[in-house]
């Protein structure tokens, strides 16, 4: 699978319309702080709720020209600068690997290479060590997000992508500073993860949401609300919480450490901070 590498700009349109690709890939429309929940909807992924589960015998509901639609599935489809799940679909027919998804109304499309058997079942399997090192990136992400936050009086974030190699690199409107102070804060962010705050959801009214101060903190990372009206947040209980949409581990120090590889100036505004996990250089 192909792994998305979008570059992210200062300019807001562009980040926007960086947004609007990511999101493409997951076929739903851009989700801004403001709109109301019922112009934008999300599904409740499975995996949201289950980010431990990573093998679900599943029912072939739907099947067309290299793709799959299944009654439940275990797969995070991508969004949010968090990279789509890889796995496959075992079935009578053989194995399938899956390598590519779809949102729609009626739920995850599962694009493979090859035909499965309509009546029977299949096991759908996700890869766990790349979901996990997903969950891993997107946990440290939010305490790397919450330091600048907090010590840079509320900078939001103004773009974020994960990759596959360990690192990810975060956007943050910062206009004017120095970036030591940014580097500085590489040792309170390694404590933060050792300390091990634990990492939880939530789902609050969306107009709450948006109430609260930092709660949807950028375009890039605020999930559309659910169908029923609310937003999922995420909270590292005492340290910080925001909307998002993606899988995390269960507890901060679940994650290794984090060294701050680069900070360069995109723009006057933007500031890039390059991030990787222990032993991923
Ligand atoms: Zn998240």
């Amino acid at each position: 699978m192909a792994e998305a590498t979008a570059e992210l700009g200062h300019d807001p349109e562009k980040c926007e319309a960086v947004f609007r690709k990511d999101h493409a890939q997951t076929r739903k429309s851009l989700a801004l702080p403001g709109c109301k929940p019922e112009e934008q909807e999300m599904p409740r992924y499975f995996c949201q709720d289950n980010p431990a589960v990573y093998e679900l015998e599943t029912t072939v509901l739907d099947a067309d020209a290299g793709r799959i639609l299944l009654e439940q599935s275990p797969f995070y489809p991508g969004g949010g600068g968090q990279l789509a799940d890889r796995g496959r679909l075992v079935s009578s027919r053989g194995v399938l690997e899956v390598t590519d998804f779809e949102v729609t109304d009626r739920g995850i499309w599962h694009y493979v290479q090859g035909t499965v058997d309509l009546s029977a079942n299949v096991l759908a399997q996700v890869d766990r060590s790349f979901r996990d090192l997903m969950c891993e990136l997107h946990t440290v992400s939010h305490v790397v997000n919450a330091l600048v936050f907090q010590g840079f009086e509320g900078a939001l974030v103004t773009g974020v992508q994960m990759s596959g190699d360990g690192t990810f690199r975060m956007d943050f409107d910062l206009p004017g500073i120095d970036n030591d102070r940014l580097q500085q804060l590489e040792a309170p962010m390694n404590e933060a993860i050792k300390a091990g705050y634990p990492v939880r959801q939530l789902y609050l009214p969306f107009q709450q949401a948006s109430a609260e101060p930092g709660l949807l903190r950028s375009k890039a990372l605020t999930p559309p609300a659910q169908a029923d009206g609310t937003v999922r947040i995420i909270e590292i209980t005492g340290l910080d919480r925001q909307a998002c949409g993606g899988t995390h581990l269960a507890s901060t120090d679940q994650a290794r450490a984090i060294r701050i590889l680069k900070i360069e100036n995109k723009g006057r505004h933007n500031r890039r901070l390059k991030v990787g996990l222990q032993g991923s250089e």
